[in-house]
Order: structure tokens, then C-alpha cells, then sequence
């Protein structure tokens, strides 16, 4: 089933072209599936979609970003930056809250987060000033215990390596170690969708960023 063009926009009176409509904007939904969910939705009884939207509302009014990380979280900070065994001397950057759970996942930190929201592109206007690197490099001089280690695990893709490296340049003469994932993870590949094994033997064989 296409999109007949007057539902691009999404402004369609005909409610299920409008819910297959918002569904296909969900990351890695096309339209077939996105057509597959809302048939499956409509399937079900009614406390189904009750219960299937009101999670959607209740997570977004009561989830927001730790002041500390910037992962999602429904308290101030959330617990890994108030975890007491977690090393507070070493922070991992990733790109996105799902690449900080498959590294938690795999067990293979045990230090703290720092969550950019997304990797430089400039060819889609996202520059330093739209990612939370200020953020960083003020956590950087923050910290108590002092960070000693950065390590970089952006996505191996060309806009993860790029700001890995512009991060490196930033951090480098502040006198912190700065350390990379080591490569192993499939290149243009996602850390979120990388398995436990892959992952773990990434981040011991980590390597020194130049
Ligand atoms: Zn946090």
C-alpha cells in the first residue's frame, strides 16, 4: 500500500491513512510496516490502544534528560550518575540513550555516560552547537574525582568518526586520556544494534586516540 500524496503531509481526515501516517515516521518503520502495525493495532480490543497511548503520552510528560549525562531519565539524574560503584574518573560518550543501554547491556562500563544526542553532519545543520558538547567539555572540568579517561565510542559511521575526532582535538589539551571503541564493529554499523560479544571486545581493546 502507498501513500496516496494527500497523506505526506499527514493531514488527512481518514484516521487509519493518519495513524499509519505517524507511525511511518518512527526510526526504521517504512510504510509496509508501518501499515502492518496499525492493522495489528486495530485488531485489538480497545483497551489496547488506550493502554498503547497513554504509555506513549506518559512516557514523554515524565521522561526527561539527566542533568548530568543527558540520557533519558524520570529523575533529576539517573542512576548510573548516582550509582556508588560506578568510576566517576572515566566517561564514555555515545551518540544516543540506546547506545549507552547496549554498552550497560553488555556490561561493558563501569564508568559514567555522556550522551551527545547525535553526531556532526554538516550537511544536515547539525554542528557542535546543536550536540551537548559544551556540556561535556564542562563536565570535564567539573568532575570530582577528575576525569582521566574519555573513551569515544560514537558510531563507526563517517559523521561518529568525524566528531570522535573533533572531540579528541577538544579534549586532548585539556590533559585527559582520550580512548576509541576499537574498530571490529562492522563500519556504518550501529552500536545499538551490535551484539554483547562484539561490543566488550571493542571496549578492551579500545586504543588511543591520536
Ligand atoms: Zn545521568
Amino acid at each position: 500500500m502507498s501513500f496516496p500524496p494527500q497523506n505526506r503531509s499527514g493531514s488527512t481526515n481518514d484516521p487509519v491513512a493518519k495513524l499509519i501516517f505517524e507511525l511511518s515516521k518512527l526510526p526504521g518503520i517504512g510504510e509496509k510496516t508501518a501499515t502492518r502495525l496499525a492493522y495489528f493495532i486495530l485488531k485489538q480490543n480497545d483497551d489496547y490502544a488506550r493502554s498503547l497511548s497513554e504509555a506513549i503520552v506518559a512516557a514523554k510528560q515524565k521522561i526527561q534528560l539527566c542533568a548530568e549525562c543527558f540520557t533519558f531519565t524520570d529523575t533529576e539524574l539517573c542512576r548510573i550518575c548516582t550509582g556508588s560503584q560506578r568510576d566517576r574518573s572515566v566517561i564514555c560518550v555515545v551518540e544516543r540513550p540506546a547506545d549507552m543501554l547496549s554498552l550497560e547491556h553488555a556490561g561493558a562500563h563501569r564508568g559514567l555516560y555522556h550522551v551527545l544526542h547525535g553526531s556532526l553532519s554538516p550537511l544536515d545543520g547539525v554542528g557542535p552547537e546543536e550536540l551537548k558538547i559544551r556540556e561535556l567539555l564542562y563536565r570535564m572540568r567539573r568532575e570530582d574525582p577528575p576525569v582521566r579517561e574519555v573513551i569515544l565510542a560514537t558510531n563507526p559511521s563517517v559523521e561518529g568518526e568525524a566528531t570522535a575526532l573533533y572531540l579528541s582535538k577538544l579534549i586532548k589539551p585539556i590533559g585527559i586520556r582520550v580512548t576509541q571503541l576499537a574498530h571490529g564493529l562492522q563500519v556504518g554499523g550501529q552500536l545499538e544494534y551490535t551484539d554483547k560479544q562484539t561490543i566488550g571486545r571493542a571496549m578492551d581493546n579500545r586504543v588511543e586516540m591520536k
